[in-house]
């Protein structure tokens, strides 16, 4: 309980600055050009941008039919991969990448960094930053540690390298074996603007869940964008 109150913190106060300046991002092309009134845009209730993030892939089987399922829903999300997956299997992460989703970095051997040196987290982050590259040609903008476990250390060799530490703050908790059902009322019954969810590749009920989670989200005005459109489209 403690840590998730400190996870949803650090993601305001890493973030929450960005968003208050961000302008739409699904509404961007409804703004007249030439209207530089920020604050009539944040009253803008077509903007309601939030992201879906899918941790601990690429999985053989998941990934390409949750890739599937978001094309069936003209939805755009993100993957933090875990570095010896994506090596294993570049040819899902060349597909995430090509698709539109945000390719992210959620380190090599999903180890907790909260235990590991200084230079074993850097190692991590820069083995999953170079694996990443190689298979897509970019360097991913954002990182998540394994578990959300992290420390100053973590977020310094993050930061060294030009990485952006992303948390959630809403946990659908798909990995703990609950229905899909329960993901679905966890993720939408505390919706806002700029909300983060965690899901995981590997799960059948997460897949289960998406559908329900993308109707009811856009039933209440939500618009899905990648972590890339969330935090640098302003
Ligand atoms: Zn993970």
């Amino acid at each position: 309980m403690r840590t998730k109150k400190y996870q949803l913190l650090i993601i305001y106060l890493l973030f929450f600055p960005l968003l208050l300046l961000e302008r739409p991002v699904m509404g961007y092309s409804e703004i007249p050009p030439g209207n530089t009134d920020m604050y009539a845009v944040k009253q803008d209730t077509t903007y309601r941008a939030i992201a879906l993030t899918f941790d601990d892939g690429p999985h053989l089987c998941y990934t390409p039919r949750i890739l599937d399922e978001l094309k069936k829903l003209n939805v755009k999300a993100s993957f933090f991969l875990v570095g010896k997956l994506a090596m294993k299997h570049p040819e899902i992460v060349r597909r995430i990448h090509e698709e539109g989703h945000t390719v992210c970095n959620h380190s090599y051997n999903h180890w907790n960094m909260k235990r590991l040196s200084y230079s074993r987290i850097l190692f991590e982050w820069r083995l999953c930053n170079e694996i990443i590259e190689k298979i897509t040609g970019s360097f991913p903008e954002f990182c998540r540690p394994p578990g959300g476990n992290y420390n100053n250390k973590v977020l310094k060799a993050a930061d060294h390298l030009g990485l952006i530490p992303v948390f959630w703050n809403i946990n659908s908790e798909d990995c703990s074996g609950i229905s899909a059902e329960k993901i679905v009322r966890r993720v939408t019954a505390s919706l806002e603007p700029g909300s983060v969810i965690l899901l995981h590749d590997g799960f059948e009920n997460t897949l289960l869940a998406l559908p329900s989670i993308v109707a009811k989200a856009k039933s209440q005005g939500y618009s899905f964008v990648t972590l890339h459109q969330l935090f640098r489209n302003f």
